[in-house]
Parts: structure tokens; sequence; C-alpha cells
């Protein structure tokens, strides 16, 4: 019998009480002791920061709670020097102060006695992946010289682009401030982009992987969806492992998700129950919940589905899924517009404009507008009428 590559522990998390969290957390980890981290290591400590405009109530950022139990487990336990940092979206740009104070991780620095690193700050290294999918080498930020280890503490999403963010994707905030519009440039559909990923976590390899999936977000995610229980804590040092038991927990087909297919087939890590011993669970009686898919992606399917024959122009207009503005809500703050790619957007008489041709339906700017001056069209009639 084949033996399993991989350890993914998981454990029940009610709530974000710190008690609570930290019996989790102590559970997963000393479920996978010996973990790979070098003792008395300088570890950075990198949760998902994506949104300064959101607090630790909306299922977009990792919350404090699980940044700090993985910090005391790891001082008590690996005697490690931590270091927290992470890059959020275009509207965290030189503003990370901000989204740590937002989300308490000042605080939780101060009790770890961390070092809370600003990266748009430190400067940046060009590096190479293992794999070259579509990024033969790109730059990172130069916090990789400064630490032994990453620890990825990554939240449970859907994903608009992606249909799915953990561990693999979460590594693209090491690369600070307009390199992931660069990223996007490079990799304009949902396939390149996750490819992307998978070249950017080949380089960075997080040495553990502990996913808050508490409450994570089914729908329009990153940063458009909706709060999802899932109460759990999953923790694997194998992140294509943890993706993979995530995306069976949200009810999604791994086989759909590509960060998970590519990084598994390039052999960064194990998919499948026959690559991986669960912990905490059993292959034939996961406690998941179902998540409702993003928009986008529900009809990405449905188009390899269909024979090329019936996606004419009508057809691509169906299940083309472009933004639509929203000028009730939209303050022209212009973050969208700096988060485009693609230069799809403008602001015009004090709202936002979108030009269809140039958009790539990459949907940074839903992720980064604060105020949801955007969204994803909805229904047979949104998707016919003419855009704005
Ligand atoms: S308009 Fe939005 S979805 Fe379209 S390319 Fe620009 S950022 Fe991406
Ligand atoms: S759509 Fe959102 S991000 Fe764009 S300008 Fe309006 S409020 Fe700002």
């Amino acid at each position: 019998m084949d033996r399993p590559q991989s350890r993914v522990a998981l454990a029940r998390c009610g709530n974000y009480q710190p008690e609570v969290v930290q019996a989790a957390v102590e559970r997963v980890l000393s479920n996978l002791e010996p973990l790979p981290l070098p003792a008395g290591g300088r570890i950075l400590l990198k949760p998902n920061c994506l949104a300064a405009s959101s607090g630790p109530d909306e299922p977009i950022n990792t919350r404090a709670e699980v940044t700090a139990a993985v910090g005391r487990y790891l001082q008590a336990h690996h005697q490690a020097e931590l270091v927290i940092a992470d890059s959020g979206g275009i509207g965290t740009y030189d503003r990370a102060e901000r989204v740590y104070r937002r989300m308490g991780l000042d605080r939780v620095a101060q009790e770890l006695g961390a070092d809370l690193l600003n990266l748009e700050t430190l400067g940046l290294k060009q590096v190479q992946g293992r794999t070259s999918l579509v990024l033969p080498s790109f730059r990172v930020s130069r916090v990789l010289d400064q630490v032994d280890a990453v620890v990825n503490l990554p939240k449970l999403k859907t994903h608009m682009l992606t249909g799915m963010t953990g561990a693999v994707k979460n590594c693209l905030g090491l690369l600070p401030g307009s390199l992931k519009r660069d990223v996007h440039i490079a990799a304009p559909t949902g396939r390149l982009m996750s490819a992307a990923l998978v070249d950017i976590f080949s380089a960075i390899v997080p040495a553990l992987n502990v996913l808050d999936a508490v409450v994570g977000m089914e729908g329009n995610g990153p940063s458009q969806g909706r709060a999802k229980e899932l109460g759990l804590i999953i923790a694997s040092h194998d992140a294509v492992a943890a993706d993979y038991l995530a995306c069976r927990l949200m009810g999604l087909d791994p086989g759909a998700v590509a960060t998970v297919t590519l990084a598994h087939q390039a052999g960064l890590g194990a998919a499948g129950p026959a690559e991986i011993e669960l912990v905490g669970a059993q292959w034939d009686r996961l406690p998941g919940v179902r998540f409702a898919l993003p928009m986008s992606f529900q009809f990405r399917s449905a188009q390899r589905l269909l024979p090329p024959k019936i996606t004419g122009r009508l057809m691509a207009r169906l299940l083309e899924a472009k933004p639509r503005t929203v000028p009730a809500n939209c303050r022209a703050c212009g973050l969208c517009v700096q988060s485009c790619p693609a230069g799809a957007l403008s602001l015009q008489e004090g709202t936002v404009r979108l030009d269809r041709e140039l958009c790539l339906e990459c949907y940074c700017c839903l992720e980064h507008c604060p105020d949801q001056g955007l969204r994803l069209p909805r229904g047979l009639w949104d998707r016919l009428r003419p855009g704005r």
C-alpha cells in the first residue's frame, strides 16, 4: 500500500474566543509535530491582510486571534523569534500600519514581542520559482532574507478568479504593492493567474500552513462574498494538501481549482485521499458545508462544458461576467482605477466608468472597492443590457 505523502490536521473551533482558538491551534500543531522549523529560528507569520477597510468581523482578513495563537505555540514549543507581515491590495499601499491596527495585529505583535513589518519599505529581490508556468522570474519582498521560515496563515474564501483562496494563493501577499498588478497583467485569465500563483508559491514554499476556516467567505470572494461558518482550523506543512482538503470541506471540486491541480502536477504537494493522511477527521465523514461558488466561476465552468459552436456572440455575452458599476455607491476614491491592470476603469464626472472592451475579468477592482461601487452582473437581463 502507498504511504500518504502529507499529513493534514483539523480541529473544531466554534468561535474566535482567544482560548477556543488557542486550544484548536494547539491540537492541530501538536498533531503535526515534529514541525519542519529550526529551533530558535526567526519565523515570518504571514496572515492575509487583504483589506484595510474591513474590520475583524468581516470575513476578509485572517483573524488576529489565529495569528496570536500560532505565535504563542511557536514561541512555547520552538523558541521562535517572530516577525509578522503581509502586503494587502491596492487599498493598503503605504497603509500597512492602518490594516494591522484595524485587524488587531499591533496588539498581537506587542504581546508576542514580534516585529511587525511594512513590506512596502523593505526592498525587493528577484527570484525564480521551482516552476515557471507563467513567470520565469519575479520580485518578492526582501523580508524573505530576514527569516528562516514562513508560516502561512490564510483565510479560507471563495475567489472570483481562481475558485478558492487558501494556502497557495496567500503567498501572493509577499509581492508588495503594485507587483500584484504586474502579475495580473502577465496572467489575465483565471487559469493563467492560477499558474502564476503556483510559480510564486513554488519560490516561497511555506514551512507550515494554518488556515483560518472558522468563518470563511462564500460567493463572490475574496471580498464581496458572504460569511460562511465552517468552524475549523486546518494545518499542514503541505499547502497543496491543505488546499485540497479545504476544497473538499467547501464542497468545491479540487479538480476544478487550478492552483491545486497545477501545484500537484508540478510535484509541489499532495492531493487526494491516497496521498494525504488526515488527522482529526475521516475522508468518508468530512465535517464540511457547501460554499456558494463565485458567480464568475460558475459561468466559467459552464463555458468549458459547452460545444464551441454554440458559444457565439450572444452566448459569449451571456457568459461574460464583466463588472457593472454602481454609481450610487461610488465615492470616486479611485482605488479600483489604480488596481485595474488593463486600464479599463476611469473616473468621469465624479463616478467610475468601465471600458468593457479592455476589461479582462480579473476582478481586482471588486476586491479593492471599499464601497460596493462595482458588482458582478446578476441574471439574464443584467447580462444582456448594455453595461456602464
Ligand atoms: S475593470 Fe475590473 S475586472 Fe475588468 S480588468 Fe479592470 S480590474 Fe479587472
Ligand atoms: S467604484 Fe469603488 S473603488 Fe472605484 S472609485 Fe468608486 S468607490 Fe472607489
